[in-house]
C-alpha cells in the first residue's frame, strides 16, 4: 500500500504538477479560480512567502507581488522575523519574510535589483553544490549579493530529499553545506531551509542533525502563518512563482 500511495504520488508529480510547474503562468491561471475563497491577509500573522528562479520576463510580476504585501504589512528580515516568533517584536497585523531557494543567477540580475528598489530584505538559501556549475550562481555572485546586505542560509549540498538518505549522508548536507557558506563567504550561516519541505520530505532525525549543527531555524514549505510562541526550528513557508497572478497568491497567502 505505502509503495503504490509512494508510485501514485510520484506519477502525480511527474504528471501535471510538473508540466504546470514547467509553465508558471498557465500553473497561475489553474491556481487563481481558488484564491476566490480566500483573501489576502488583514489580521496579524507572519508569512514567509519564498520563490525560486525569477525569469527577467517575470520581473514586473514579482515587483507587483512584493508591493501587494507591503501594502498589507511591513517586510521583514530573517532576523527580525525569528524576533517576532520569540516574542521580542510586536506583531500587529500581517508581516512577511521574503526567501528564495536553489542558487539561481536571477538573484542577482533580476530579483536583487527590484529588492533594493523596493527595501525589501530577503534570505537565500543556497544549494551548495549548484555553485558554480552552468546556469548558477558563482560563489562571487553570492559575495556580491552578502555585499547588498542579503542574507544566505542553506539549503544542502546536492537538494536530494533528506529523508531518502542514509543518517551519515542527510548529516553531511546539513552540516558541510553549513561549513562551505561560512568559508566561501565568511559568513555565520544559522538557518536551514529543507529541500522540498513537506513532511515526507524530512523528520525528527532532520531536526536533530540541523539543532545540533547550530543552526537556529528550520524552514519548511508547509504554509501556515506564524505567531509569536512557534517554533523557529519548523518556519512555514508559502511558495510562490512570480508569474501567478495575485489572485493565485492568494491560495497560499492568506488569514
Ligand atoms: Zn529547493
Amino acid at each position: 500500500m505505502e509503495s503504490q500511495t509512494r508510485i501514485k504520488r510520484r506519477l502525480n508529480e511527474l504528471g501535471l504538477r510538473s508540466r504546470l510547474r514547467a509553465r508558471p503562468r498557465a500553473q497561475g491561471r489553474v491556481l487563481a479560480p481558488a484564491g476566490m475563497f480566500r483573501r489576502l491577509p488583514t489580521t496579524a500573522g507572519l508569512y514567509f512567502p519564498f520563490y525560486h528562479d525569477v525569469p527577467a520576463g517575470y520581473a514586473g510580476d514579482l515587483r507587483r507581488h512584493l508591493r501587494t504585501f507591503k501594502r498589507l504589512g511591513p517586510m521583514v528580515s530573517w532576523d527580525e522575523a525569528l524576533d517576532v516568533l520569540a516574542g521580542r517584536r510586536e506583531l500587529n497585523g500581517p508581516m512577511f519574510c521574503l526567501s528564495f531557494d536553489d542558487c539561481h543567477p536571477t538573484w542577482l540580475d533580476v530579483a536583487a535589483p527590484i529588492l533594493r528598489d523596493l527595501g525589501v530584505p530577503a534570505t537565500f538559501f543556497l544549494t551548495t553544490g549548484m555553485v558554480g556549475r552552468p546556469g548558477n550562481l558563482t560563489w562571487q555572485d553570492c559575495r556580491d549579493l552578502l555585499a547588498q546586505g542579503y542574507h544566505f542560509g542553506s539549503h544542502t549540498i546536492t537538494h536530494q530529499r533528506l529523508s531518502d538518505q542514509d543518517d551519515g549522508a542527510a548529516l553531511r548536507e546539513i552540516r558541510d553545506s553549513k561549513h562551505e557558506i561560512e568559508d566561501r563567504l565568511g559568513a555565520t550561516v544559522r538557518d536551514f531551509a529543507a529541500p522540498y519541505g513537506s513532511l515526507v520530505d524530512f523528520g525528527d532525525r532532520e531536526l536533530d542533525a540541523v539543532r545540533e549543527a547550530g543552526y537556529r531555524s528550520f524552514a519548511t514549505t508547509l504554509r501556515a502563518p506564524m505567531h509569536p510562541g512557534d517554533s523557529p526550528m519548523f518556519i512555514q513557508r508559502q511558495g510562490l512563482h512570480p508569474a501567478w497572478p495575485i489572485w493565485a497568491v492568494r491560495t497560499r497567502v492568506h488569514d
